[in-house]
């Protein structure tokens, strides 16, 4: 019997109530043995996530002003949970000792990730699970990716099939043996780190909602649920802005061919959306649809550019020397477009970065466009088919959205198509409309 990692996400474990829905959902299959806990998110829209208290608590502590209102706040979600799930009384003790460590300046990933080893104590007394403390098994590289040393180390802990393990999320170790957190979410990389390691057949990823959608909800009226989904579609996806679920946090799983199954805590009969290894088959020939807004596209144009040898490696080379990174780069024989995410050109970047082109590659016309959104339209299944493109490109001109930017990737695993962010929310309709409602 393999067995099942299940993280459960900040909804899954805002309260008490919560706490007992995940031990309702742990106790009905003897093979969920392994459970990464996120930090208590918001119970109401107007609440604030723990993690961001936390983070606040750091900001106020390093401001040198009072501590009190985020810190009682923080306490006091703790101490709730504590007391009405009937808990022996232990963590306002060690609140308090965390308090101080706060005022005597703890480092802010160290502060950030209490949140989930307060949230992971008191899951595994209220489970009667072993703790394990990421700090000493997960080890995160400067990078901020799971260094593969992990996986050993994490293995050997969780080697014995037969306890019920609860390990908080989010944080780990550096290489010099300091806490580290993973990027905002990343307790779904704890889970899939935890799941690879302990060679688990499933990863459960427990949330508030049943599965993943085609397109963005707040866009197109209901729609379509994701039954099923590949590893490389949900990449492309999440990449460009389907949230729910972490993109780095893929890798792990996908590397090990362990699949996932997203389910909500909140209805645990739903079957949820299974992110597989390898594609079987599609309803609509497309996975789903996804975009992302602020986008910003410096363009060169050079004559005899294709002839210039090392034309390319300098301008992405300037790139790279500001920590600039690129998502596309489309070019023409004359002309080379660089796609990025427009908060990376804030402050004087922008100018400096240009000054920089103009001297190294002598460009006849150099020009930023801003304002820019990226939609992609995703499926493994679009590469066998014919029409696919006329069908995107079809809808967006009847939809009246003058298309800027083509971009097919080497594995035909999506279109992406560069629109002005005025244009967005109704591309989005037209490009779901003719896939889905057609
Ligand atoms: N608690 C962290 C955050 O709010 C990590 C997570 O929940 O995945 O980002």
């Amino acid at each position: 019997m393999s067995r099942i990692a299940c993280k459960f996400g900040g909804s899954s474990v805002a309260d008490a109530s919560q706490f007992r829905k995940v031990r309702d959902i742990v106790r009905a299959d003897a093979r969920r043995r392994v459970i990464v806990v996120s930090a208590p998110g918001k119970r109401t829209k107007a609440e604030a996530k723990v993690t961001d208290l936390l983070y606040l608590c750091h900001d106020t502590a390093t401001a040198h002003a009072d501590l009190a209102a985020p810190f009682e706040a923080l306490k006091g979600r703790f101490l709730e949970i504590e007391r009405e799930l009937g808990l022996t009384p232990r963590l306002g003790e060690e609140l308090e000792a965390f308090r101080r460590q706060v005022t005597d300046g703890a480092t802010r990933d160290f502060v950030a990730a209490r949140g989930e080893y307060f949230s992971g104590l008191l899951m595994a007394e209220y489970l009667g699970a072993e703790f394990i403390d990421p700090e000493r098994y997960v080890i995160i590289d400067p990078a901020g990716n799971v260094d593969p040393a992990t996986y050993a180390l994490l293995g050997d802990r969780l080697a014995d099939p037969a306890p019920l393990y609860v390990m908080p999320g989010f944080y780990g170790r550096d290489h010099h043996g300091k806490v580290k957190t993973f990027s905002r979410g990343g307790s779904d990389i704890s889970g899939a780190v935890a799941a690879r390691a302990a060679g688990a057949g499933l990863y459960e990823n427990w949330t508030d909602v049943s599965g993943l959608l085609m397109a963005d909800p707040r866009i197109v009226d209901s729609p379509c649920h994701m039954d099923q989904v590949t590893y490389r579609e949900i990449r492309e996806l999440s990449y460009m802005g389907a949230s729910v679920f972490h993109d780095e946090a893929i890798l792990p799983v996908r590397e090990a061919g362990i699949p996932i199954n997203i389910k909500n805590t909140n209805r645990p009969q739903d079957p949820g959306t299974f992110i597989v290894p390898k594609f079987t088959e599609s309803k609509y020939k497309i996975a789903g649809i996804a975009g992302k807004k602020d986008f910003a596209m410096i363009c060169l144009e050079k004559s005899l550019m294709n002839k210039e040898v090392g034309f390319g490696v300098r301008v992405l080379g300037i790139l790279a020397n500001h920590g600039v990174s690129f998502e596309h780069c489309p070019s023409s024989i004359d002309s080379m477009s660089v796609i990025l995410d427009d908060r990376q050109l804030a402050d004087d970047k922008e100018e400096l970065i240009i000054d920089e082109l103009r001297r190294a590659v002598q460009p006849d016309r150099i020009e930023v466009l801003r304002d820019l959104a990226l939609i992609a339209v995703v499926g493994e299944d679009m590469h066998n088919t014919i029409g696919m493109a006329a069908r995107v490109f079809g809808a967006l001109a009847e939809a009246r959205v003058n298309v800027r930017i083509i971009n097919q990737g080497a594995s035909e695993l999506n279109i992406i198509v560069g629109v002005s962010e005025a244009d967005y929310e109704r591309a989005v309709r037209a490009l779901y409309a003719a896939f889905v409602n057609a």
